[in-house]
């Protein structure tokens, strides 16, 4: 095989112009921050602890947009000096000159600063709501991942400068003030004048920890009484009136902390634990120490009226983040190019905990959707390998995606399944007790599973990390069958253009498969299941079975990120094997054939012909991959094919949706309403059903006149239903009940149903109202939703052109890529040739790789378009 890129050691050196000089060491910042939050701006006092590890004239740290207006050292000498000021605004950083050398030893540093609180959802930041008595409110609040600390306060904002924070933050009496520690005092300011009512609250120190970790809330907030969860006193926190939806997220929140202590057999690492929810936030969550951020509607929760698959998300998302405060916060990336680590073992982690919070939710198998999803991205050869150098850390901003969090749990997770549970978290328990305080690269992570496995962990996993793509196994039978030969190839989605982009050559698969076998014994025709473990190299494997195979699974379990082929009369068995597969193994049958179908290794009619065995299936991740494909086969087919589409829809949906039935039964599985949910979506929208249609609007019009509510795990999808086939009067009332949700979750699905109406008038005012009105958190994932809008797609796109310069000011700047990854359905040759140019002369400032796969999946989509478009209205019918 092509070896796999080295590990980069030190992906930069420690002379790098980006790094910090290493002459000095942060050991201890004392910060005293004073926000004015009516005038939107803050003041800060900060003394840090310093050693001194040689003689030095000057000291660099980072800083950005910040008024320095003093500064000054008591030196190990003795001594005590004035330092000259240089901002550096271009490397955001801050260089304090001396008068004469200093020498090595213990020191301590005094700054006084300034700055503004920013409307930019990044460092710290104004956010604001409406109170129950209709005054607009603001908060203070601190969003410092990768490189925002600097934003807030001068310092070490790398990584692995851990240092002990000890936090003041002095407030308006009757503010809530919050940071990573417990609060050790709060006292009126002396020397304010008698009613000024200032209170000055200091925090416990922190533990050792790295500054994109510190976290400073200040507003007219609430919490919970703290409950005590062995020890540890775990708050939401929320603005006023949101009260009754804390308690879902405190029963998630005290199940992680009790499985994730357990799991890692590790104390958690902070005094205490606050889950704070804020109604303007740029990412979904925060792992700051002990002060989780959250946008409301992963946190905030009716579990009456909410669906299943909102409380999953709410879930997950809080089992992300205190997975973190082990991995991540305990034990932290060395330099930017890990954090792909820190962020795949979080998304892993969360999957074990929701697991093992609800087992009936299967979230293993819905975790499915996820790694197709960043399968489907990986297969384009604009993919990246999963850890790459990273120099400036702004070019860790890219890393924020689909490859580092899904593919990265994928492919823990296939390394977990082969090893085995037991030993990967023996594995993983090395490692972090190893490093806890410290920081660590992805193959001390590596080289701990293979200590305690004897396993070649590394080996295996660089081949993974360090190369874009994955594999297509093949696997074929000898002449006798009593052998399975299995090779790999590269997959990707295009065979021309300019090679294989960042797409590996091969990989160390570890392959798990199954198969059925006769003729064990002689005259011994009783059919026999066997299971194989093979490590498949670039010289393939061949695998000697007990008897001749009549049918083989080659991703038994479905764990693997790697897609299969099967030859010859295998492809037909494994068809006819359906009702044996698990569900996650009927996912990837559908979901390869699907793949190769785009990528022209096989004919649209294969992918059919699979449809339409799919009469018994129940799961709902099937179904979404098929409701994927005919979503695309909807926009590339147009107005000609579109009644054969809409036939073909109700023909194969309807039958599961009717078996599925509008209401729940006894009986029901967890995720039967995801089913129904997903079904009905597709059979309003996609198929047309002109019944579905009218039973969504009377039940959403029963709802709107208070009569019956919706049954949650429907909600969206009738809502969607509405919104697709409606028009002005539904608009109106969609937007009023957005105004007046009784939830965040239904906020955001009002929201959100704004961009699905297609009439041209009402897709016109929603691009305004994404412009003008929506939260800046909220409007870029509205417009990726007008961009996908099948009718309103092209004047989505010609919205974003008129003011694409106002859009990077408005949008925080990482959900920018987000908001165009809904160009990739915009497949007219004229429309996609526009889009390229447009994008080519107007590069994004952050995330142009997620771009570029956008740009790539719409080529795609296009050659499929020109290939298949002609004949599908055709072929439908043949198939119907
Ligand atoms: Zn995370």
């Amino acid at each position: 095989m092509t070896p796999p890129p080295a590990a980069p050691a030190s992906p930069v050196g420690e002379d790098s112009a980006y790094r910090l000089p290493r002459t000095v060491a942060p050991l201890r910042y004392e910060l005293t921050i004073t926000p004015d939050l009516g005038a939107a701006t803050f003041s800060g006092d900060e003394v840090v602890s310093l050693q001194v590890h040689q003689p030095i004239s000057e000291i660099v740290l980072n800083a950005a947009e910040l008024e320095i207006s003093r500064a000054s050292l008591a030196a190990p000498d003795g001594t005590r000096h004035q330092l000259t000021i240089t901002m550096v605004e271009a490397d955001e950083q801050v260089v304090l000159g001396l008068p004469t050398p200093v020498p090595a030893g213990s020191a301590t540093l005094e700054l006084s600063f300034s700055g503004v609180l920013n409307d930019k959802l990044r460092g710290f930041y104004r956010s604001t709501f409406v109170d129950q008595s209709g005054a607009q409110r603001v908060i203070a609040t601190t969003q410092f991942e990768s490189t925002d600390a600097r934003r807030a306060f001068p310092c070490w904002d790398e990584p692995d400068r851990k240092a002990v924070f000890s936090v003041t933050l002095v407030v308006d009496e009757g503010l809530t003030a919050i940071s990573n520690a417990a609060v050790a005092s709060d006292s009126r300011v002396e020397e304010a004048p008698a009613g000024d009512g200032k209170r000055r609250v200091r925090f416990a120190d922190t533990m050792v920890m790295s500054t994109y970790l510190v976290a400073m809330v200040v507003g007219p907030l609430e919490a919970t009484e703290p409950t005590d969860i062995e020890g540890i006193p775990l708050r939401v926190v929320h603005v006023p009136g949101k009260g009754h939806l804390c308690d879902f997220a405190l029963e998630v929140g005290a199940h992680a902390l009790r499985f994730f202590s357990a799991w890692f057999a590790i104390a958690y690492p902070a005094d205490k634990l606050d889950l704070i929810a804020l109604p303007d936030f740029a990412a979904g969550a925060m792992e700051n120490l002990g002060a989780v951020t959250f946008r409301e509607q992963v946190l905030l929760i009716d579990p009456a009226a909410a669906s299943r698959a909102e409380l999953e998300r709410v879930a997950d998302v809080v089992s992300h983040e205190i997975a973190h405060m082990w991995f991540g916060d305990l034990v932290t990336m060395k330099w930017w190019n890990g954090l792909w680590l820190n962020e795949a073992f979080a998304t892993f982690m969360e999957m074990l905990c929701v697991d093992a919070f609800r087992p009936d939710w299967e979230r293993w198998v819905s975790f499915g959707l996820s790694r197709g999803a960043a399968m489907d991205t990986d297969g384009m050869a604009s993919t990246r390998p999963i850890e790459f150098p990273v120099g400036r850390p702004s070019e860790a901003e890219g890393m924020f995606d689909i490859l580092t969090y899904e593919k990265g749990a994928a492919v823990l997770r296939m390394l977990e399944r082969y090893l085995g549970a037991e030993p990967f978290r023996r594995g993983i328990g090395h490692y972090l007790n190893a490093h806890r305080h410290g920081n660590a690269e992805t193959t001390d992570l590596w080289d701990a599973i293979e200590t305690v496995t004897g396993e070649p962990v590394r080996a295996t996993m660089d081949s993974w990390i360090f190369q874009g793509g994955y594999p297509l196994v093949r696997v074929s039978a000898s002449g006798d069958r009593r052998a399975l030969a299995l090779d790999q190839l590269p997959f990707r989605y295009r065979a021309e253009g300019n090679g294989r982009g960042a797409i590996g050559s091969d990989w160390q698969v570890p392959v798990m498969l199954r198969a059925g076998v006769k003729g064990a014994d002689a005259g011994d025709e009783a059919e026999q299941v066997e299971h194989h473990r093979v490590l498949l190299g670039p010289d393939g494997a061949r695998v000697d079975l007990g008897g001749r195979v009549n049918w083989v699974v080659v991703n038994e379990g479905g764990w693997g990120f790697y897609r299969a082929h099967q030859y010859g009369d295998l492809a037909q068995a494994l068809a006819d094997q359906l009702g044996n597969l698990g569900p996650l193994e009927r996912f990837n049958l559908v979901s390869d054939t699907w793949a190769e179908v785009l990528a022209g290794i096989q004919p649209l009619g294969a992918f059919l012909a699979l449809i339409r065995r799919l009469e018994n299936e129940s799961d709902p991740s099937v179904w979404s991959v098929v409701v994927g494909a005919l979503a695309l086969l909807d926009r590339i087919g147009g107005e000609g094919s579109r009644p054969a589409l809409q036939a073909f829809a109700r023909a194969r949906l309807g039958p599961a949706f009717g078996r599925a039935g509008w209401t729940a039964k006894i009986g029901d599985g967890e995720r039967t309403g995801t089913l129904r949910a997903t079904l009905l979506d597709a059979l309003g929208n996609l198929g047309a059903d002109p019944r579905v249609i009218e039973r969504a609007r009377g039940i959403h019009a029963d709802a709107m006149a208070g009569q019956e509510a919706i049954e949650p795990d429907l909600a969206g999808a009738v809502v969607a239903v509405v919104a697709v086939n409606g028009g002005g009067a539904e608009y109106e009332a969609f937007l009023e009940r957005y105004h007046h949700p009784a939830n965040p979750q239904e906020e955001t699905r009002y929201l959100y149903s704004l961009p699905r109406f297609r009439q041209p008038d009402l897709v016109a005012r929603t691009l305004e109202f994404a412009r003008t009105e929506a939260r800046t958190q909220n409007a870029p994932f509205m417009v990726n939703l007008l961009l996908v809008n099948r009718d309103g797609g092209r004047a989505a796109w010609e919205f974003v052109k008129a003011h694409w310069d106002e859009l990077l000011v408005r949008f925080p700047r990482n959900t920018i890529p987000r908001m165009l990854s809904g160009i990739s359905g915009l497949c007219e040759p004229a429309l996609a040739a526009d889009v390229g140019a447009f994008l080519k002369a107007h590069p994004v400032p952050s995330g142009g790789r997620t771009v570029e796969q956008s740009l790539e999946r719409l080529a795609v989509n296009l050659a499929f378009a020109q290939r298949e478009g002609p004949t599908l209205a055709a072929m439908l019918e043949a198939t119907l």
